[in-house]
């Protein structure tokens, strides 16, 4: 391997000693901290980095659908979540511009789910947990700590350059490295072909106190300009997420209160019931979306998660996509560890592979409905079909991602959706 050529380190005394490991991985939000933990488990040496210093919040609804309740009991920490004050969640009701609504149930898809319900809980305790977890599996955790740039080798990726939180800069050479840095991912750009789609959305998310009239699932209402969320968390507490064109956040730039507030107004009925309650924290914003990368695998790197792709928040498969990104990645990575010297792109191409397999058809419907709710009259058209006719069950199970996508992309379902 060629030596670091491309930096220097500068305050070695203060670096985690020029570490040298089998993987690197880069982000602690769900999709690092499940990779960590699973190839630490399987025996290799992990060391994980993250800029933040945990517990940290993120701008998220923090919805967790069956599914990604399943990976997480794999993980072996739903019984710490629940601990935590992790609610469950029956379904999702969707009301639409012109008032149509459909109440789709977990339970009621057609399909078994791993459980009747989701869960919910914020991301401070979700994240948080799972870093513990990935770190009593062997993973060695640095915080505070943020990766700059790449490492290379020829072509390929060799580990990475961080920064400390005293500002000393160090190498971590590793044989994989695994960009799992969210949506706006160092790693991703590093190694070309970031895409941005043409949706570009940003989000509000706020923890609001004593909303009116919660019941055992997320609700979602989509206006004329944006949509907002609200999902139960715990503790009479409510995650609201205000969603609008990144044209519209301008407004907000110094005055994110107001702005979020005033923006409520949108969603007459809801404001009512946000309104009267208190506001837990600072209002969070992150944006825009739609980014994905086209280089998922290279030459000692891969991405997962957030960093790989990340369309739209609105049918909340983030978290899962990120979970079971890091599984069907450790199934590919774990056995080539085992061989000496740097994991190729060719070695990687199974993960590829099978992210397109377990996420094609997922996001093909979240780009139907994302795009879908740029056309108000036709989004209520087919809310109200759907309610109508007994399909809302299976389109809130497909996006819960324990009922196939192609239980709604066939022509027989669309067209009970639409005529
Ligand atoms: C408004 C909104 C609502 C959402 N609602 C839901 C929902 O209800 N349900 C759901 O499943 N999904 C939801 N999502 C999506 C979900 O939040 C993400 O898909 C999920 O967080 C992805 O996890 P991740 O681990 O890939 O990235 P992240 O959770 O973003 O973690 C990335 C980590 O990398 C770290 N990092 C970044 N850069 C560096 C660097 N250079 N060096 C070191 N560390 C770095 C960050 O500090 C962070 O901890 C929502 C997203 C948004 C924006």
């Amino acid at each position: 391997m060629a030596p670091f050529t491309s930096f220097r380190v500068t305050n070695p005394s203060a670096s985690p000693d020029n570490v040298r490991a089998d993987v690197l991985v880069v982000g602690g939000g769900p999709a690092g901290s499940a990779t960590a933990l699973l190839l630490a488990a399987a025996g290799h040496s992990v060391v994980l980095v993250d800029r933040a210093s945990f517990p940290r919040d993120k701008a998220c609804s923090e919805y967790m659908s069956p599914e990604a309740v399943r990976i997480l009991d794999r993980l072996g920490v739903v019984g710490a979540l629940e601990e935590a004050g992790a609610v469950p969640l029956a379904g999702t009701m969707v009301t639409a511009a012109r008032g149509a609504r459909l109440h789709g149930r977990f339970a009621l898809a057609g399909h078994r789910p791993f459980r009747a319900t989701g869960l919910s809980i914020s991301r401070r305790i979700l994240d948080h947990r799972l870093l513990l977890a990935a770190r009593e599996a062997g993973v060695r955790v640095l915080e505070r700590t943020a990766v700059e740039a790449l490492l290379r080798d020829g072509d390929g990726v060799a580990g990475g350059v961080i920064r400390t939180a005293d500002g000393g800069r160090a190498a971590i050479e590793a044989r994989l490295t695994i960009g799992a840095d969210g949506l706006r991912s160092v790693v991703g750009r590093r190694l070309g072909r970031h895409r941005q789609g043409g949706l570009r959305r940003v989000a509000f998310v706020a923890h609001v106190d004593r909303v009116e009239g919660m019941g055992d699932s997320a609700e979602m209402f989509v206006g004329r300009r944006g949509y907002l969320g609200l999902n139960p968390i715990g503790s009479g507490r409510t995650n609201v997420a205000l969603v609008v064109p990144a044209r519209r956040a301008g407004a907000a730039r110094g005055r994110t209160r107001e702005f979020f507030l005033e923006a409520l107004a949108d969603f007459p009925g809801v404001s009512e019931r946000v309104g009267r309650g208190g506001m837990a924290r600072d209002i969070l914003a992150t944006g825009p979306f739609a980014a994905w990368s086209g280089r998922v695998v290279a030459d000692g790197a891969a991405l997962v998660g957030d960093a790989a792709d990340f369309f739209d928040p609105f049918t909340g498969e983030g978290i899962y996509s990120a979970l079971r990104g890091a599984e069907l990645l450790a199934e590919t990575a774990g056995p080539a560890l085992v061989w000496p010297g740097r994991i190729t792109a060719a070695a990687l191409a199974p993960y590829r592979q099978a992210r397109r397999r377990a996420f094609g058809g997922k996001w093909a419907v979240e780009r139907l409905i994302g795009y879908g709710m740029n056309f108000p009259a036709l989004f209520d058209h087919a809310v109200g079909r759907l309610a109508r006719r007994g399909l809302a069950h299976t389109l809130i199970g497909v996006t819960a991602d324990f009922v196939p996508a192609r239980a709604v992309l066939n022509p027989v379902f669309l067209a009970r959706m639409l005529l």
